[in-house]
């Protein structure tokens, strides 16, 4: 038969546990919006490294065009300007041919830079392919190992809360009930250790007699909190 005092730190000890237990589980869903959420943000980035360089071919191809039509035109100036023999018609001509230059000039820089960003895009692909390959597998390691830590708590809190029961069911009737009163208002914190006599949960001390009688196994309320204690060795 176990004292109350030892009955009473045990209980403590498994009210606190069966707490940390419940916390613990109730953060479940959030830590796993949490991933989920990031999960999402890899899926879409990896999504939009792709949709960028279908961009820059789109670009490429789009710039190709306006490059040949403004080679044509080019051409076309050229020959007119064969023909033409007014000054100011042929100078007009000129400008016409040095602004499409111009715009062929800019064009082809522009060819470049969207080849070389395309190019680096390309080299790209097996780093962008392998960060969403580990963030998926990432994503089914944390699934699994949440499933197999979730079923670990939920087998530690049946058999805590049985243990619970058992020693519970060890108390005598009238420590029970007001055992299951201040329980019923405190929850885990209607117990607390004592310590060099004082209340470890208040930090109040109580006298030397009082103390004695918590060591000596009785079943004391704290008069300052209204804990019920059990001794902790120094
Ligand atoms: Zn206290």
């Amino acid at each position: 038969m176990p004292t109350v005092t030892s009955a009473l730190r045990e209980c403590h000890r498994l009210r606190v546990h069966l707490r940390e237990l419940q916390a613990e589980i109730d953060r479940g869903p959030r830590v796993r919006k949490g991933r989920e959420e990031a999960l999402e943000a890899e899926r879409k980035a990896h999504l939009d490294y792709h949709d960028h360089i279908r961009k820059l071919k789109v670009q490429q191809r789009e710039q190709e065009g306006t490059l040949k039509e403004t080679e044509t035109r080019l051409a076309k100036l050229e020959l007119q300007l064969n023909e033409t023999v007014g000054h100011k018609e042929y100078t007009a001509k000129q400008h016409e041919i040095e602004h499409a230059k111009t715009k062929k000039g800019e064009l082809e820089d522009a060819i470049l830079a969207t080849i070389m960003e395309l190019e680096e895009k390309t080299a790209g692909i097996p780093a962008a392919e392998k960060r969403w390959a580990d963030a998926q597998a990432e994503f089914s390691q944390f699934q699994i190992e949440a499933a197999e830590r979730l079923e670990r708590m939920t087998q530690d809190q049946a058999a805590s809360k049985a243990e619970l029961a058992r020693i519970e069911g060890t108390l005598a009737p009238d420590v029970k009930s007001t055992y299951d009163s201040i329980v019923k208002a405190k929850g885990p914190d209607a117990l607390s250790g004592a310590k060099n006599r004082v209340c470890l949960a208040c930090r109040i001390g109580m006298t030397e007699g009082r103390f004695e009688e918590v060591r000596g196994g009785s079943f004391l309320i704290c008069s300052s909190c209204g804990r019920m204690l059990y001794p902790v060795e120094s």
